[in-house]
C-alpha cells in the first residue's frame, strides 16, 4: 500500500541554496515579512513569524520538488520551469506548474550563439550542426518550430567553451550581459526564450490551510513586488499649474491634493512606480512644482 503523506499545515518554499537567486529570493521573502530559524546543515529554515519553511536546494531541483508535491512554492529561473516542462510535453504529459509571479530579477534570455566568424543566416545555417545545450527540451522544440534538423548534444554545464574544444558547432545558452560568449569567441544570434526569476507552484489547489497562507503571502508579495519601485512624491505648487503638472507623473496613481490652511499652493503626494529621477524633479520643478521631496515606501497593503 502507498503510504499517506500526513497532512502538512505548514507552506514550504524551495529557493535556491546558492547562486544567482539565492540572495535576491530570500530578501524578497523577507521583505513579505517572514523571518527564519536556519537548521544546522543550512537546508531547511523554519518559519518564525509565519508557518512558511524554507527549503534550500539547487534551482534544478525546484521543478520536480514542486511537481512531487514536497514544496508548494519555489523560486526558480522561468528558463528552468520551461525546459522541464517542455520535457514533459514532449512525453506527452500535461504541465505540472503554474506560474504565480514574475519576481523581476535573474533576467536573462536563452539564445543560440555561434562562432564570431559566422556571418549568420538564420536558423537553417544550423541544418546538420552540433548544438552544445543544457536545454535540450527548449532547444529541440525551436529547431523543429524552425524545421531545421540539427543535432542536440546535451552538456550539463561549461555549454560555451564546446566549440573551441570541437564538441559542437554552436551553442544554446542562458545569457544576460553576453560576456561569457564574448570571452569564448560567441556571438548570441537567435532568443528562444526570455527569462526571469518566477515564484512556480503547483497545477494543482493547496488544501484549505496552505491555501490561505499561500493567498497571505501573494497578497504581501504584490505589495513588496510593487514597492521595490515605488517612490512617494510630494510637493506644493499653485492650482493653475496643475494640469501642466499631472502630465509629468504618468506612472503615478491618482495624486492626493490637500489645501495648507492659510497657503494659496496646494500640498499634493503621489505614489511613482517608476523611477523618480533628478530629471524628473527638475521638470516638475519648471512646470511649477516647488518644495519637492522623494521618499521610500516601507510598506504596502492594497
Ligand atoms: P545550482 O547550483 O543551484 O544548480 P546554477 O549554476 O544552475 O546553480 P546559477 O548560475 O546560480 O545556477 O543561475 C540560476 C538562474 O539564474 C538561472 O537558471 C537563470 O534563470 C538565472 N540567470 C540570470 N542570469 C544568468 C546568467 N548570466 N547565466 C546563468 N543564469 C542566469
Ligand atoms: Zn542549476
Amino acid at each position: 500500500m502507498t503510504p499517506v503523506a500526513p497532512a502538512r499545515d505548514r507552506l514550504r518554499i524551495a529557493i535556491q541554496k546558492s547562486g544567482r537567486l539565492a540572495d535576491p529570493a530570500r530578501a524578497l521573502l523577507a521583505s513579505c515579512g517572514l523571518t527564519w530559524r536556519e537548521s544546522r546543515d543550512r537546508l531547511f529554515c523554519y518559519g518564525e513569524t509565519l508557518p512558511i519553511d524554507l527549503l534550500l536546494v539547487r534551482d534544478d531541483d525546484i521543478p520536480g520538488l514542486i511537481a512531487d508535491g514536497v514544496c508548494d512554492f519555489g523560486v526558480v529561473g522561468r528558463n528552468v520551469l520551461a525546459e522541464q516542462d517542455a520535457g514533459r510535453v514532449a512525453h506527452d504529459q500535461a504541465s505540472a506548474f503554474r506560474e504565480w509571479r514574475a519576481l523581476g530579477f535573474g533576467k536573462c534570455r536563452l539564445a543560440v550563439a555561434v562562432p564570431e566568424g559566422w556571418s549568420w543566416q538564420g536558423p537553417a545555417q544550423l541544418s546538420g550542426m552540433r548544438v552544445a545545450t543544457s536545454y535540450p527540451a527548449l532547444l529541440s522544440r525551436w529547431l523543429a518550430d524552425q524545421g531545421v534538423a540539427a543535432e542536440v548534444a546535451f552538456l550539463s554545464g561549461s555549454v560555451e567553451i564546446a566549440p573551441r574544444l570541437g564538441q559542437a558547432d554552436a551553442v544554446c545558452d542562458i545569457v544576460s550581459s553576453g560576456g561569457t560568449l564574448a570571452a569564448n569567441q560567441l556571438k548570441p544570434v537567435a532568443t528562444l526564450f526570455e527569462s526571469e526569476a518566477v515564484l512556480a507552484g503547483p497545477v494543482a489547489e493547496l488544501d484549505a490551510i496552505r491555501g490561505e497562507l499561500a493567498a497571505l503571502l501573494l497578497r504581501r508579495l504584490d505589495g513588496a513586488l510593487r514597492m521595490r519601485h515605488s517612490k512617494l512624491l510630494m510637493f506644493q505648487a499653485p492650482r493653475e499649474v496643475l494640469p501642466s503638472l499631472l502630465p509629468l507623473l504618468p506612472d503615478a496613481d491618482a495624486p492626493t491634493v490637500m489645501r495648507v490652511d492659510g497657503a494659496e499652493d496646494l500640498a499634493l503626494q503621489a505614489l511613482c512606480h517608476g523611477a523618480v529621477t533628478w530629471q524628473r524633479l527638475e521638470e516638475l520643478k519648471r512646470a511649477g512644482a516647488r518644495g519637492l521631496m522623494v521618499l521610500s515606501v516601507e510598506g504596502m497593503l492594497a
